[in-house]
């Protein structure tokens, strides 16, 4: 069965939907605000002149009315005076009536121009002869005359003396009252004493005119705002239409978009400022393909040279494993000199191999050898495997793994190279005290962290750490024979998976170094299960003598 239909529904879009949008617009459209600002000029100008010009219209068509309808009353008043005065002197009630009569006709009936017409008598005291008084025939005519008028007119002197007032009348048989004017004065009646005199006058033609001239006067206005709004839209559409494609170009060419070019039309400004854009992008165009050029060459320049270093070193390192071996039977000094040829031969190498990577790196030539790893284990086995050069220097290395046994795709070759990068700066930098590996996880992410409480980094200090053969103090000794790149490659492999490497540093209280890498490979890292300051403040966690307990720690990470 279908549903019975219900009410039709109105839905009115709320102002609090559409006001956002339209100040979206205001902000973010320069032609929405242009043609707006415009458009409400226009219309206020438009108004304003409208408005003036209906005032000016409603005077002069409302006074001309009533300087014509003044000048018919007296008129017409007068010229019933005349009558009245130049006819024989009536003594009774018949004659003074034919008089008057005669007066109406001939003076108000003829020369007022209107049929509306009142007379009553102002002396109270009884007349046999005197006319009747005679009141207008309209609707409404007992709110016609007022008092203040009454009252002002039985106060004239003479018939000279006219008084009017606005009223609305209401014709016989008409059901709306229409604009108009009652104009009174005095009339002298022979024997009878004075009569005011009331003629009442409609301005509905007035009215409709300048009704007819305000409707075409608000007609036009709106056309011509809307003619405006068209002109403006139109108009700003060619200025801003240019203005659009140039901020898109320039967007896209920010975006590493070379090619970009604004498409140059005439020779207007905006012209100019196409050919003035596209020659700046030609020009940087041109310099960045000369610094990569030039990058490249550089590049290709520092892996030839460790490659073509790698055979004859490899010769050298062969002759100074050599030399070293037999050094006990060499002299004291020959002894040592074989040594130190071995040990700087060694470093070399290990340079040459940092170089050749970070040249892999530049050319964007290094693919990642993904597999399950649980990475727990292999910091396990990174410490495990240092664990004698740190007893070495005094330190103890922890690890703690809350989390990080389930397998996360990375390249396990990689990430252990960063370890030992961090763990080995951390026993060099170390003091002696202890060094605690975290690893932890989160739905999104795992993350190592490398923890030591040694001498610790400045600020600027920490900011540089990873700069190509930055070292924070060169004249520091070195043990682990470190390149001054092992950072800068931790980074470039944490970046490869799409992951992170962070580090807290504070002179005396020690670092922290945390890789973060995600679940899903190709994934984006937001943030590290393992926060990167450390919880504790170094000093009191740790009190830099007393070493720290690994619970501890556990319970900190
Ligand atoms: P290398 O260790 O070969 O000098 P790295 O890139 O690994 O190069 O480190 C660069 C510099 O950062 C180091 O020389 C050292 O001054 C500073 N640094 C790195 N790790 C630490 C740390 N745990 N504590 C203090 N300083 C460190």
């Amino acid at each position: 069965m279908a549903p019975a239909a219900g009410p039709p529904r109105i839905s009115v879009r709320r102002p609090s939907s559409w006001l956002p949008a339209i100040r979206a617009q205001w902000t973010s459209s320069l032609r929405f605000r242009t043609t707006f600002i415009t458009v409400a000029a226009t219309a206020l100008a438009i108004a304003v002149a409208c408005v003036w010009t209906a005032l000016a219209i409603h005077n002069e068509l409302f006074s001309a009315r009533k300087d014509q309808v003044l000048d018919q009353a007296q008129l017409a008043v007068s010229a019933a005076q005349d009558v009245l005065d130049t006819a024989e002197v009536a003594s009774n009630a018949a004659t003074l009536q034919q008089v008057l009569v005669e007066a109406r006709e001939q003076g108000l009936d003829q020369q007022s121009g209107t049929s509306y017409i009142a007379y009553f008598r102002i002396d109270d005291a009884p007349s046999a002869i005197a006319p009747p008084d005679s009141t207008f025939q309209l609707e409404n005519r007992d709110t016609v005359l007022s008092e203040g008028l009454r009252d002002r007119v039985r106060g004239s002197a003479d018939n000279q003396y006219q008084w009017w007032q606005s009223v609305p009348l209401v014709f016989d048989g008409a059901d709306r009252a229409v604009p108009g004017i009652v104009v009174g004065q005095l009339l002298d009646v022979q024997n009878a004493g004075a009569y005011e005199v009331y003629l009442a006058y409609s301005f509905e033609e007035a009215d409709q005119t300048l009704r007819f001239v305000q409707g075409t006067l608000w007609v036009t206005g709106i056309v011509l705002v809307v003619i405006v709004a068209a002109i403006s839209w139109v108009v700003l559409r060619t200025v801003a239409q240019p203005l659009i494609e140039a901020s898109q170009t320039s967007a896209r060419f920010a975006a590493g978009d070379l090619d970009a070019r604004l498409p140059v039309r005439g020779k207007d400004e905006l012209a100019t400022l196409g050919r003035s854009f596209n020659a700046m992008a030609d020009s940087i165009e041109s310099q960045i393909t000369e610094l990569a050029e030039l990058s490249q060459v550089q590049q290709r320049f520092v892996s030839d040279v460790s490659h073509e270093l790698r055979t004859p070193l490899t010769t050298i390192r062969l002759a100074s494993e050599m030399l070293n071996d037999r050094r006990d039977d060499f002299d004291e000094s020959t002894a040592r000199a074989a040594e130190l040829l071995h040990t700087q031969v060694a470093r070399f190498e290990q340079l040459l191999t940092d170089l050749l990577e970070i040249s892999r790196y530049d050319a964007g030539s290094v693919q990642l050898e993904l597999e399950p790893t649980n990475l727990a284990q292999l910091a396990e086995d990174v410490a495990d495997s240092m664990r004698q050069v740190a007893a070495q220097h005094g330190s103890e290395l922890r690890v703690v793994a809350p989390g990080g046994y389930s397998p996360v795709d990375v390249d396990p070759r990689r990430v252990r190279r960063v370890l030992r990068n961090l763990v080995g700066n951390a026993i060099e930098h170390g003091e002696a005290r202890p060094i605690v590996l975290t690893v932890d996880s989160d739905a999104r992410a795992v993350a190592i962290g490398v923890r030591d409480y040694g001498l610790g980094m400045t600020r600027e200090q920490t900011e540089r750490v990873f700069d190509r053969f930055w070292r924070a103090d060169p004249s520091r000794k070195r043990t682990l024979g470190g390149t001054g790149l092992g950072l800068a490659i931790a980074l470039g492999d944490a970046k490869l998976h799409g992951g992170t490497l962070a580090v807290w540093s504070e002179p005396g209280a020690g670092s922290h170094f945390v890789l973060t890498v995600p679940r899903a490979p190709g994934a984006v890292v937001e943030r590290s299960p393992i926060p990167v300051e450390p919880h504790e403040p170094a000093t009191e966690a740790f009190g830099l003598t007393q070493p720290i307990r690994t619970d501890d720690e556990r319970e900190g990470a």
